[in-house]
C-alpha cells in the first residue's frame, strides 16, 4: 500500500494511505538508496512510502521510502555530521511579504528565494495586506517595483489581503493539490491567510523565518495538515531556520533565477558580479 507521511515522531509515523485511511506505522528495516545523506530521522513528513500490514490488527510497517523531489534539513544539534530532515517533497513555498507593518525587504525575500532554489523548492511571492496600500501613492510605487522585480525573475506574484479576502481564490487555486509551506516575517499574516483559506485549521506555527519568535514552539514533531482535498500545509517547528543555508559567496549568483541569461556574457570566469567592470 502506498501512502504519505503526515506526522513523524521518530520511531513511529502517521501515514495517510491513497484510500484516505490514517494509519500509525512503525519504522523498521527502512533503507534508502541516496547514500550521501546521513540523517537522524529516516522518515520525514512529506515522504511517500510503501507500507505493509500483517493484517491481523498489528501495527503496519513502512518498508520503502520513495526518492524525494526535495527536502528541507536542519543540521543536528549534536556534534555528529547528521542532518535532521524537516520535511520532504514540498511542492510550494509561499513567501508572505508585506510592504510595511512589518516591512519585508527585498534582501530578505532574495535570501528566502535563493534558499528555495538551493533546496529545489518552487517558490511564489504572496504580497499580503493589499488593503493597506491602496490609499498611498508611495506604497503603490513600491508595490509595482516588487511585482516587477519578482515577476521578471520568473516567480508567480499574488497580491492578496487576508483582511478583505482579495485574491484569496487565486492563492487557494495555486495551493490545490500541493504540499505547501508558508514563510515570511512574523506579523506578515501567514496564520491569517491560512486560517481564512482553511477555516477550522489551527496552526501551531506557520512560520519558517520567524525571527521574532525563535524558540517559542513547544512541539518537536513535524506535521502535515490536510487543509482541503489532497492539499497540505506543513506545520513544523524548526522550519523557521529555513532562511539560513550555508552558501559559498561564489555560488550565490547561481541561485538567482534571472541570472544565467547574463552570466554567459561575462568576461570573468570567477566574477562576483559586484564591482567588476561590465
Ligand atoms: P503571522 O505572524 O505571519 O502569522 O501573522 P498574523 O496572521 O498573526 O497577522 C499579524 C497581524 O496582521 C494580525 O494583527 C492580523 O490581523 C494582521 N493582518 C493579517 N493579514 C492582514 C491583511 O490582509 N490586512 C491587514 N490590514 N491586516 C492583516
Amino acid at each position: 500500500m502506498k501512502g504519505l507521511v503526515i506526522k513523524s515522531t521518530g520511531s513511529f509515523a502517521t501515514v495517510r494511505t491513497e484510500k484516505g485511511n490514517i494509519l500509525d506505522c512503525r519504522l523498521k528495516g527502512v533503507f534508502r538508496k541516496d547514500g550521501g545523506l546521513r540523517t537522524t530521522n529516516p522518515v520525514a513528513v512529506g515522504d511517500r512510502v510503501e507500507i505493509t500490514s500483517a493484517g491481523n490488527g498489528e501495527t503496519p510497517w513502512i518498508t520503502e521510502i520513495e526518492d524525494r523531489d526535495n527536502y528541507l534539513i536542519r543540521k543536528s544539534i549534536n556534534l555528529s555530521k547528521e542532518a535532521h530532515v524537516l520535511a520532504a517533497n514540498i511542492d510550494r513555498a509561499y513567501v508572505v511579504v508585506t510592504l510595511h507593518s512589518p516591512r519585508t525587504s527585498m534582501g530578505f525575500i532574495d535570501r528566502v528565494l535563493l534558499t528555495c532554489e538551493a533546496y529545489h523548492i518552487s517558490a511564489a511571492i504572496v504580497i499580503n495586506k493589499a488593503d493597506l496600500y491602496q490609499e498611498n501613492e508611495k506604497d503603490m510605487d513600491l508595490l509595482a517595483a516588487y511585482i516587477d522585480v519578482y515577476e521578471t525573475a520568473g516567480y508567480p506574484v499574488m497580491l492578496v489581503s487576508a483582511a478583505s479576502g482579495m485574491n484569496l481564490d487565486l492563492l487557494k487555486n495555486d495551493m490545490t493539490g500541493k504540499i505547501c509551506l508558508f514563510t515570511g516575517h512574523s506579523g506578515s499574516g501567514k496564520s491569517s491567510l491560512v486560517n481564512r483559506i482553511c477555516p477550522g485549521l489551527e496552526l501551531k506555527t506557520a512560520g519558517i523565518s520567524d525571527a521574532h519568535n525563535k524558540g517559542r514552539h513547544t512541539t518537536t514533531f513535524a506535521e502535515l495538515h490536510e487543509v482541503f482535498d489532497n492539499t497540505y500545509i506543513i506545520d513544523t517547528p524548526g522550519v523557521k531556520e529555513f532562511g539560513v543555508i550555508d552558501m559559498d559567496k561564489t555560488e550565490i549568483r547561481d541561485y538567482f533565477r534571472e541570472f544565467p541569461e547574463y552570466a554567459a556574457n561575462c568576461k570573468f570566469s570567477n566574477c562576483m558580479h559586484v564591482n567588476e567592470p561590465q
